[in-house]
């Protein structure tokens, strides 16, 4: 079935309501771009690109609506905040079409998934700031002098959102930001930009004053001028390490906090022990899940030699699980990549790695689609799950993040082999273990170099648990207690209750 919802022009979002760009000397002002059904390869929508001078407004209306949000106590935003979640979970299928829309990912895992895990971390920030997460420290220096520590919003904040978890960023970053009282500006990126008006219009209807939420719409220039802006005091970011890198440098010129979420090259290391289908089934959920395009994905898997020939024969087994087709049908398991310029760029790799690294082809191919695809989707950006083993660490495929779902399997002969391997990148964001000797398995991991790690599973990301990248995957983290204190600067006051002012000016 493809799907058939009539979504009207997106247009920059603030002071509570979508608004025409303004026009303004800015040469993109009037310029459109369209969301693209990545199943179909058709067009769904079209977004007004962002003035500058929209974007100005945008700001404005968030700095406006700054001081009231700031002061209003915690548990007060909390009843907001607890009301947007109950409204994503009410309309959580009508949301899910959208997402599956925008990003082709199958309904099956938007509807679980995409919009869960969003409204989960708006829960659970919400609980958090109503039951004392916003609580300073205070402590006596001396019998006449206390010092208290407070937290305190740092004002208006930009978001900018990667394309492959739309509604999932844009809440995991607007949750504890305006949980903690700040207002934000918010872009998603150009090629899923669909998500960002409906949460928009969630929010104001649980009741967020107009003004604390606000969207602009388009591409790399548009996040440039949001981030370098003045008035803008601090940017979290989720997107590649090169866009990353940029970011960063301008946000520190200005000296605003920054968050950054960016990409990985993760390593599985399958120990000599591990239960075979278990680990199988890890590293297809670290490959395949959201066809790859995830950033925790662990496309390095490390096998030991003696389980390598059992590991493959398993993995051709399972891989006929993996079932593309109708979106809309709750089988379907593996989807389209989110555009064409993006499946240009994976099937280039999937082709160096044959055809340049010479890595052994298990399965898959550049030149593979999945077969028995219905008419309608035969001109989307359909690739196979695709594997090569044998490989090695100086090729291509196995240095760089495709973001996709091609899997490279690297043999090893030792533990300390494969550890020492696994960490040579310079990217840190995930790894994981599989194996049966849990001792050993927690040695492992606390060896690996990486933010985020699993043991005996993959994928999954918590509400409560913070997770950030190390090395260049990142700076900072997002979720669990910590991901509060990304959103607050601390003030510390110290009160003289001796009654005289100390001073080194008293008369002699
Ligand atoms: P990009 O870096 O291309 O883009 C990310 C966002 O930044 C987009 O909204 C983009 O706009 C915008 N942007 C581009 N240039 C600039 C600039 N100069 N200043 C400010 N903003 C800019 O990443 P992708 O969208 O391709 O996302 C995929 C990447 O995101 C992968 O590397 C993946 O690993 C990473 N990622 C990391 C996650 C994490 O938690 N660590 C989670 C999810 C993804 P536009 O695209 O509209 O041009």
């Amino acid at each position: 079935m493809v799907l058939n919802i009539s979504l009207p022009d997106r247009h920059t979002f603030y002071a509570g309501r979508a608004q025409k760009s303004s026009s303004s000397s800015s040469s993109s002002s009037s310029t459109t771009f369209q969301s693209i059904d990545p199943s179909t390869a058709k067009p769904v929508c079209t977004i007004h690109t962002s003035s500058q001078s929209s974007i100005d407004s945008a700001i404005s209306s968030a700095k406006s609506a700054f001081p009231s949000w700031s002061s209003t106590p915690p548990i007060e935003r909390a009843r907001i905040l607890h009301k947007a979640v109950q409204i994503l979970r009410s309309r959580n299928d009508e949301l899910a079409k959208i997402e599956t829309l925008d990003t082709g990912k199958p309904f099956s895992e938007t509807s679980t998934v995409d919009i869960v895990t969003g409204a989960d971390v708006l829960e659970y920030f919400a609980n958090l700031v109503a039951s004392g997460g916003l609580n300073g420290e205070s402590f006596r220096l001396r019998d006449s002098a206390w010092v208290y520590t407070s937290k305190e919003p740092l004002g208006v904040c930009a978001g900018i959102g990667a394309w492959n978890y739309p509604i999932q960023i844009a809440l995991w970053k607007s949750a504890p930001c305006l949980a903690a009282g700040n207002a934000m500006v918010y872009k998603p990126s150009e090629v899923t930009p669909l998500h960002a008006q409906f949460l928009a219009e969630v929010y104001k209807e649980a009741g967020l004053p107009d003004g604390v939420f606000n969207v602009v719409y388009g591409a790399g220039d548009v996040g440039s001028y949001l981030t370098k802006h003045p008035d803008i005091a601090k940017v979290s970011f989720t997107g590649q390490v090169s866009t990353g890198r940029k970011v960063a440098g301008s946000a520190a010129g200005e000296m605003k906090y920054v968050t950054m979420e960016l990409g990985g090259k993760s390593p599985v290391v399958v120990l000599p022990d591990a239960d075979v289908d278990q680990a199988v089934d890890g590293a297809m959920m670290a490959n395949f899940f959201s066809t790859g395009q995830v950033c925790t994905n662990g496309t390095r898997v490390f096998v030991p030699d003696t389980l390598k020939a059992q590991f493959e024969r398993v993995l051709l087994q399972k891989i006929k699980e993996v079932r593309a087709g109708d979106l809309m049908d709750m089988d379907t398991n593996f989807g389209p990549l989110v555009s064409d310029a993006h499946y240009k760029k994976v099937t280039q790799y999937i082709r160096h790695g044959t055809t340049v690294d010479r890595a052994r082809l298990l399965c898959g191919g550049f030149d593979q689609r999945p077969t028995n695809l219905p008419s309608q989707l035969k001109n989307g950006y359909w690739v196979s799950p695709t594997v090569f083993t044998d490989c090695s660490d100086d090729m291509r495929i196995v240095k760089e993040e495709i973001f996709g779902p091609v899997m490279c399997i690297l043999p090893y002969s030792s533990l300390e082999e494969a550890v020492a391997r696994a960490n040579d990148t310079e990217l840190g964001l995930a790894a994981g273990v599989f194996g049966k000797d849990i001792n050993q398995c927690h040695r492992v991991v606390k060896q690996l170099q990486a933010g985020i790690t699993w043991v005996n599973t993959w994928g999954e990301s918590p509400a409560e648990m913070a997770v950030g990248g190390w090395k260049q995957s990142g700076v900072g983290v997002e979720n669990g207690r910590r991901g509060l204190e990304a959103w607050v600067r601390n003030k510390s006051t110290l009160v003289e209750m001796g009654g005289t002012v100390p001073t080194v000016f008293a008369k002699l």
